[in-house]
């Protein structure tokens, strides 16, 4: 067995329709537990400060509330935050005794390793892919880069397909699949990208997300194939930097008339990341690229990315990535058994990125971590 498998062994018993119990009923609880309900059963939710006392149907009940449930019964526990997040409900959860591998675990963690140890199957937590670098504002401290792009574009349709392919050809099920850009609702063949993602792998698919800037107004045939793959829109919300309330109120209308599930996602403030600005060293980078925030795996052109921003450095400013910044799936998959395959993409994704234990990028890009006190209004816009 191999050394990164940490859970214990216990929770190979874990049978579908068992008992589990979801900490984190924040943007990503509500995008997973969805699924997660399907395979097992989740008697109730747990969160820090819940905002809503139900959620799914569930109660929502702090940790406080669920304790003697929680030691009463022994179900085990999956968190489902941001890395970050996790960490601080590790110590709380270590403080009252519970044990992090035997009695909880990361969402991610669970999702990679107790379906591979257990069920052979590679199965990842979320993926995201660039599909534009068109969009309808500039904004100074994109993480994307978009503002720094020379000659904004669409990546072709066949790309894309390719993409997917080389993707689904390792991966057995991922819970969401995320498009972004630049702004998706520019893309001329975004119509054709849903169907092709919806048709081929919507059942190896968890959730197909879509960030939008709220600016564009999907038309009634986008809204239809949004609804018809179920296709989540979540819009940031630039409002405090720029005046478009009215159309982002259109925006979220138009979606809720359809019956297209959305959220809107407020951007108030963001971090300075630096780059493409060369100011910046890290100087512990493989500590500073497992704190930064932005831990958006991605796949691009065949390859996967610990984050968004290394692949748009890499394609929209022509930074010189090493070639084991990223991950070639098919390299991988024809080189490896396809448990082998499963275990170095889960490496990867798990902070073991290559012999140096960092992307090069994270040199130069200040991420979005704990490090990076240099916060930002968002959506401010670059001038010229
Ligand atoms: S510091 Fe590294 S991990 Fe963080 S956003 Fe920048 S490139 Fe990505």
């Amino acid at each position: 067995m191999s050394e990164i498998f940490r859970m214990s062994d216990d929770w190979g018993k874990l049978q579908a329709q068992d008992e589990i119990v979801i900490y984190g009923v924040g943007r990503i609880g509500h995008r997973v537990i969805p699924t997660l309900a399907k395979e097992f059963h989740i008697p109730y939710l747990i969160d820090s400060r819940p905002f809503e006392t139900k959620v799914f149907d569930l109660d929502v009940l702090t940790l406080e509330e669920a304790i003697f449930r929680l030691q009463d019964r022994k179900a085990k526990i999956i968190v489902t935050t941001v890395r970050a997040a996790y960490e601080e409900i590790a110590k709380t959860l270590s403080g009252f005794g519970f044990k992090e591998y035997e009695d909880f675990v990361w969402f991610e963690r669970f999702a990679g390793e107790w379906n591979l140890r257990w069920h052979n199957r590679c199965v990842l937590s979320k993926i995201d892919t660039v599909i534009t670098s068109r969009c309808t504002l500039k904004c100074q401290n994109c993480n994307m880069f978009i503002g720094h792009v020379k000659t904004p574009q669409d990546m072709e349709f066949d790309s894309l397909r390719r993409n997917f392919d080389t993707f689904f050809a390792s991966v057995d099920f991922v819970y969401e699949y995320t498009l972004l850009g630049g702004e998706p609702f520019l893309h001329k063949n975004l119509m054709e990208i849903i169907a092709y993602l919806g048709e081929r792998y919507g059942d190896r698919i968890g959730r197909i997300n879509l960030i939008s800037n709220g600016t564009v107004l999907p038309n009634d045939k986008m809204l239809q194939m949004l609804k018809q793959y179920q296709v989540t829109v979540h819009i940031s919300d630039y409002t405090c930097s720029l005046h478009y309330d009215d159309k982002l109120k259109k925006a979220a209308e138009t979606l809720e008339k359809a019956g297209i599930e959305y959220y809107i996602i407020p951007n108030n403030n963001w971090k300075d990341v630096v780059y493409p600005k060369l100011t910046y060293t890290a100087d512990n980078p493989r500590e500073h690229m497992l704190i930064c925030g932005h831990s958006t795996h991605s796949v691009d052109n065949g390859r996967l990315y610990w984050c968004d921003p290394a692949f748009a450095a890499e394609c929209f400013t022509g930074f010189q990535s090493k070639a084991d910044d990223s991950l070639d799936l098919e390299a991988n998959r024809k080189n490896n058994s396809k448990f082998d395959a499963s275990i170095n993409i889960l490496k990867y994704l798990w902070g073991d990125v290559n012999e140096r234990g960092y992307m090069s990028i994270c040199v130069k890009c200040a991420g979005t971590g704990k490090d990076n006190n240099n916060v930002v209004i968002a959506g401010i816009q670059k001038k010229g």
